[in-house]
């Protein structure tokens, strides 16, 4: 029999010896080799000028505006450090509002009119950079006639060196505005808000001090996040066009054996896969990416990895730059990475945790609740904040991490449900409670908190996460935001963060100071929260968030359910959020509508693509493979009934039956598919996005509920593309 490509494909893999990488983990690898392709402080210490380095550290660390005259000497010391490490092209690097990262890479190389040439990088080229980038979306904010778009230095994340196979690109990242100054891209908003957040905060803190305490002169966001994926064969990969055109499968019938027997979660990693996640592990370090946990996740093929959390801009630096190496580290092992939310239905999605904390610069983590919650002061205002900030600003979250991939993910009993609620755990839920009815604390509570102190040290261990349903949660002295998609770039979810916790402390401030200093007592300050915290209450929720009365629940208590991305868009411009971003500086109301536009175009846009690949799929691959399922039953019936007139053929019949009603379903359904693909949309962006949702989306799964059936009823070795017992193999 000769075999199918798809046959072919699935076989090779099991005559494939695993790859391996070649080099072993040794001490060196790990301490010698962390942040050496990074221009970060040690590079800087050694080729920069000794002023020159004090000065661009006072930028980096005190957030101190960068001194222009010594540009030339910092891209000086740059350029001889990355030309050493092999560099012969610089480029800005930078996140513009399609989710990714994008650049444009230049030579250092200068002819110098006598034959021969040089290498240079001057100050202007390192801290402005005008890429045209005119393709790249702006929401309207850039016309064809004021086009121009400017990279800016960010010197506050290091610039680093990417390894391609014939080359060294030194890498730079930047934030990209267009020439009317307006953001262009997820990192300006992201700079901006941690300067709102820094000045409330302090401003809080402040209000707070106790005599002789030392003052912090910067606080910003610690983020983890933690990375969900799934690896493919990259053999397979290659003959489905759903998952090379929209990162997820549109077709597959459920496999006899998924994740029913609960036996991925934290089970032993393929020896391929450890090759390749070590392979991974080895070139985050050397970016400087503290990469620390790894393991296997609930779905068959599935994975997790996190790093060590960091400020907020350089993890999100640092996220954009490991979801790239999944994606390059994962080639070279004969995988394909699916960073999509949803690629197997059926089967869990994947997402990512923002882990979510407020630091400063003496190394204060404002959410350690401490031994002693009750009385600590800075951290019940602070956790104050959150949940009121949370409470208002519920839909901004939800929009935050509304992109078309998570919707086949939020409330589909795998993961949070669009209904934003808080988790506080219950010794912290006392706490707050406590504060609410106005008590102050009791001995019985403190001996709840302190239980057993030598084995449970404090509430850090004793209220760790013990709800996985909840899309926000306390889990010892962090948030963690559990809804975002695992495709999504963090920026926007933590510009938000920063900016509505900043709104809430300044909220908080402002009462506080309303209050004589010399009254600012416990007392006083309990008063306060209690105020805030009676008002907002409702978004805290102990209960499972998967189950189907909390929908109820959550509407009783005016909860919002915005239940996928056209609903979550739909309130993004209310005049709240436009003002929120205006007053904060962090987008004016002209920047936060353009990404509003973008968000829907992207929503609609994305909806079109796998509409297009699956009529596509369906006309030209399924359709012939019924076909050639239907002469080979109707050839059949008829070399019976020549071999004998009086055979028993009814199943041949039946299954020649049900194959041509297929055959009249399927391409019925493409038909009215391609009408509406066809039709106009609304102009308006959002509404675009809620009609083709409600246009588009039932029609598509009525077409793979065919075609899933056919996969059921057509011979295997006429089956066109990889299944899903297949695919979920490595
Ligand atoms: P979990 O029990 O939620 O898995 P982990 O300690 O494993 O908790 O943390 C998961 C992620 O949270 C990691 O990226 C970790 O570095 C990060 N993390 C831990 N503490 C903080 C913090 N204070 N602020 C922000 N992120 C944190
Ligand atoms: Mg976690």
């Amino acid at each position: 029999m000769t075999l199918t490509p798809r046959q072919v494909a699935v076989r090779s893999g099991f005559s494939k010896t695993q790859t391996s990488g070649d080099v072993a983990y040794t001490k060196d690898v790990i301490t010698e080799t962390y942040g050496s392709l990074v221009f970060g402080d040690a590079a800087q210490r050694k080729h920069l000028p000794r002023d020159v380095y004090k000065r661009l550290r006072r930028t980096i660390s005190q957030g101190e505006v960068l001194d222009p005259s010594i540009a030339d000497a910092v891209a000086n010391g740059m350029k001889d450090w990355a030309v050493a490490h092999g560099a012969t092209h610089y480029s800005h690097w930078f996140q513009p509002m399609t989710g990714a990262t994008a650049e444009k890479q230049d030579s250092f190389i200068a002819p110098t009119g006598d034959g021969t040439a040089v290498l240079e990088f001057s100050g202007k080229e390192l801290t402005q950079g005008e890429p045209d980038a005119s393709s790249l979306p702006s929401g309207g904010v850039r016309t064809t006639f004021e086009a121009r778009g400017y990279t800016a230095w960010d010197p506050t994340s290091p610039a680093f060196l990417r390894h391609t196979p014939n080359g060294v690109t030194l890498t730079i990242p930047t934030a990209f505005c267009s020439w009317t100054g307006e953001a262009l891209d997820t990192k300006t908003p992201l700079l901006r808000s941690g300067e709102a957040l820094d000045a409330s905060a302090r401003r809080v803190l402040e209000l707070l001090r106790v005599k002789g305490e030392p003052r912090p002169s910067r606080v910003f966001a610690n983020v983890g996040p933690e990375q969900e994926f799934f690896l493919v064969r990259r053999e397979l990969w290659g003959l489905r066009p759903d998952l090379m055109a929209t990162g997820r499968t549109l077709f597959g019938a459920a496999p006899p054996k998924g994740q029913e027997q609960d036996d991925h979660y934290f089970a032993t990693t393929p020896i391929s896969v450890m090759a390749f996640m070590q392979d991974l592990e080895r070139s985050l370090w050397r970016l400087g990416i503290p990469i620390k946990t790894r393991h296997n996740e609930v779905a068959p093929c599935q994975f997790e990895m996190a790093p060590i959390f960091e400020s907020v801009t350089m993890a999100s630096d640092h996220n954009m730059l490991m979801m790239d190496l999944l994606h390059e580290v994962a080639a070279r092992h004969g995988f394909k990475c699916l960073l999509h939310e949803k690629p197997y239905a059926g089967l869990n999605g994947s997402g990512k945790h923002n882990n979510y904390s407020i630091g400063d610069d003496l190394g204060n983590n404002m959410l350690d609740p401490g031994d002693d919650p009750q009385s600590n002061r800075r951290f019940l205002v602070f956790l104050t904040a959150l949940i009121a900030a949370v409470h208002r600003h519920q839909d901004l979250l939800r929009a935050s991490i509304a992109v078309a991939g998570n919707d086949h993910r939020l409330g589909a009993n795998e993961a949070p449900p669009a209904i934003i609620s808080i988790f506080l755990g219950s010794d912290l839920q006392v706490v707050v409670d406590d504060l609410i009815k106005g008590e102050s604390r009791s001995a019985e509570h403190s001996g709840d908190l302190n239980l057993g102190p030598d084995v449970l040290p404090n509430l850090r261990r004793d209220s760790t996460d013990r709800n996985r349903t909840s899309p926000f949660a306390f889990t010892g002295n962090k948030f963690e935001f559990r809804a975002l998609g695992s495709s999504q770039s963090i920026t926007m979810p933590n510009y938000i963060l920063n900016t509505i916790v900043a709104e809430a402390l300044d909220e908080l401030a402002d009462q506080l100071e309303a209050v004589s200093k010399s009254e600012r007592d416990d007392a006083a300050i309990r008063k306060v929260l209690r105020g805030t915290l009676t008002q907002v209450k409702e978004i805290l929720f102990t209960g499972d968030n998967y189950a189907d009365e909390w929908h109820d629940e959550a509407e009783r208590r005016g909860l919002l359910n915005l239940r996928d991305t056209p609903a979550a868009l739909e309130r993004l411009n209310d005049t709240k959020n436009l003002e929120l971003f205006e007053r904060y500086e962090v987008l004016t109301q002209r920047e936060w509508r353009s990404r509003t536009e973008i968000q829907a175009e992207s929503y609609e846009k994305k909806l079109r693509v796998e509409a297009r690949v699956a009529l596509d799929m369906a006309t030209t691959m399924f359709l012939p493979a019924a076909l050639r399922a239907q002469r080979r039953t109707a050839e059949a019936i008829t070399a019976a009934r020549q071999a004998s007139a009086d055979l028993n053929l009814s199943v041949q019949e039946r299954h020649l039956n049900v194959v041509s009603q297929l055959i009249c379903d399927l391409s019925d359904t493409c038909g009215r598919l391609r009408g509406e693909l066809d039709a106009e949309l609304p102009a308006n962006p959002v509404e675009a996005a809620v009609d083709c949702r409600n246009r588009w989306i039932p029609l598509m799964d009525e077409l793979r509920g065919f075609v899933d059936t056919l996969e059921g009823r057509v011979a295997d070795d006429l089956w066109p593309i990889p299944k899903y017992r297949e695919l979920l193999n490595l």
